[in-house]
């Protein structure tokens, strides 16, 4: 009987082990975890930060989910896997045997160059003990400086007004998000910021950050502004956990390399969700996701083909509802173009796939803080963004994913007093009609 061992506890990792336990009744399954909270949500860490919801809301499973699934939990970091003789060793010297192993560590955030990033009081978000510092931080604090961009960074900012703490952000370049919102979008999330009370700083390096008695006392900017704060947030991006694959001489790139079955180079040793660099059909390319969807369907497909049921993991189009300055927002398919100068690589809830937009013209449609864009090709949809109102969400969605021809409405849609919504809505329900009858018997 296999022995199975998985690296990490988050959705990959929990998703891989159920998919073995269907398969696999029987089986000897260890999970290895260094996260002291084991299995939460990340993407709930925002709504905990501003006191939405309380810590054990946080948790999709309990203990006795977890003893359902007969997993045998090892507290520890893992530090090396022998492949040839097919262990693990973990920090504190013991030894895991296995047969079939997954490697799903994760991503965490691109550690900060500037210098005095070490003091007390600078902080990042990958964790909920890291939001338990901010918090803890948050209490004492009168001025915060977030500094980077994507989904986290205004994360941070907006926990931080909510507990009352005077917040600056500093953006690089002249406006949030630039290579995934286009300019009508950052300023309706700029807008409602500083409506909170965000104060915004255009064009703003950091220099320093400059500390008394080793704690934070400001941040010198690159044009020589001084900024007095107790607390810096740095928020530039994420990085793949793969110090342990490329130690133990596993193939990797920007992630840790798999096949469409999600196997590794190094037989017998799989890799799944943030960690892992994947096929892309759509784009022909090998990228990486920080989406807890993706992560939870390539741990499905890792622990499906680790128990010997031959699943190829079929990349969906990417596709992200968070909130952006207190407004829903969905992001499908690829939307924008080009480098951030606030992030290095992707961020959290972020896809490196909406940002490889070949020729399309933006079809766009706005009121007030309601808005979609859709980015029309020459015969399908290859993105879209909705804002505000999420009712047209579901039907856009499927007609990227589904690479449904619009060529019938390509031209309605690309006439600039189109009224967007209700031909989407007209064309969805024909589409769907028609799709439900071609599929019945
Ligand atoms: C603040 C924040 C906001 C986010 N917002 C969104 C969002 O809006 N939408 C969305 O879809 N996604 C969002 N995400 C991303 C989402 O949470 C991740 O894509 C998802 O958690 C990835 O799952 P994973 O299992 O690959 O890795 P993780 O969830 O990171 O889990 C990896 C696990 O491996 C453990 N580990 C790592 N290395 C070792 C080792 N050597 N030994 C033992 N254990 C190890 C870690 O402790 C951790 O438990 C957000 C994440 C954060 C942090």
């Amino acid at each position: 009987m296999p022995r199975y061992v998985i690296i990490g506890g988050g959705p990959a990792g929990i998703a891989a082990a159920e998919a073995i336990r269907r398969n696999d009744l029987g089986a000897e399954l260890r999970l290895v975890c260094d996260d002291p909270d084991g299995y939460y949500s990340r993407p709930g860490l925002a709504y905990f930060l501003t006191g939405e919801i309380p810590e054990e809301m946080l948790y999709p499973f309990n203990e006795q989910d977890l003893r359902k699934l007969g997993i045998y939990m090892l507290r520890g970091r893992a530090i090396r896997v022998d492949t040839a003789a097919r262990r693990v060793e973990l920090q504190d010297g013991s030894l895991v045997a296995y047969d079939r192993l997954l490697i799903a560590t994760g991503a965490q955030a691109a550690p900060s160059k500037i210098p005095g990033s070490d003091l007390e009081g600078v902080v990042k978000l990958d964790c909920l003990v890291d939001a338990k510092h901010i918090l803890k931080l948050a209490r004492k604090a009168r001025y915060a400086v977030v500094i980077g961009g994507g989904i986290t960074a205004l994360e941070i900012v907006e926990g931080l007004r909510a507990r009352g703490v005077k917040t600056h952000y500093f953006l690089r370049g002249d406006r949030y998000w630039s290579n995934v919102l286009d300019e009508t979008e950052a300023k309706i999330i700029e807008h409602r910021l500083k409506e909170e009370g965000v104060i915004l700083h255009y064009n703003t390096e950091t220099e320093e950050i400059f500390g008394k008695n080793g704690r934070v006392a400001g941040v010198r900017t690159k044009d020589g502004r001084q900024i007095s704060c107790d607390l810096v947030a740095v928020a530039i991006g994420i990085r793949p956990r793969l110090e342990l694959a490329v130690r133990s001489g596993i193939e990797t790139d920007r992630g840790i390399l798999v096949n469409e079955y999600m196997e590794t180079s190094a037989p017998g040793i799989y890799a799944a969700g943030d960690v892992a660099q994947v096929y892309d059909p759509f784009t022909g390319k090998s990228v990486l996701d920080s989406l807890w969807g993706p992560a939870r369907e390539q741990g499905t497909a890792a622990g499906m083909n680790m128990s010997g049921k031959r699943t190829p993991y079929l990349k969906e189009v990417a596709f992200n509802v968070t909130r952006l300055a207190n407004l829903t927002t969905t992001i499908i398919g690829t939307v924008g173009q080009g480098n951030d100068p606030d992030l290095l690589g992707i961020a959290r809830g972020d896809s490196e796939t909406w940002r490889q937009l070949p020729d399309a013209i933006a079809a766009q449609a706005n009121f007030d803080v309601n808005r979609l864009r859709l980015l029309v090709g020459s015969k399908t949809l290859l993105g879209a963004l909705l804002m505000g109102d999420q009712t047209l969400s579901q039907a856009v969605q499927q007609l990227v994913a589904k690479r449904v021809d619009i060529t019938s409405i390509r031209d309605q849609l690309l006439d600039p007093k189109a009224p967007l919504a209700e031909i989407i809505t007209n064309f969805y329900i024909e589409w769907k009609r028609d799709h439900v009858h071609a599929q019945q018997p």
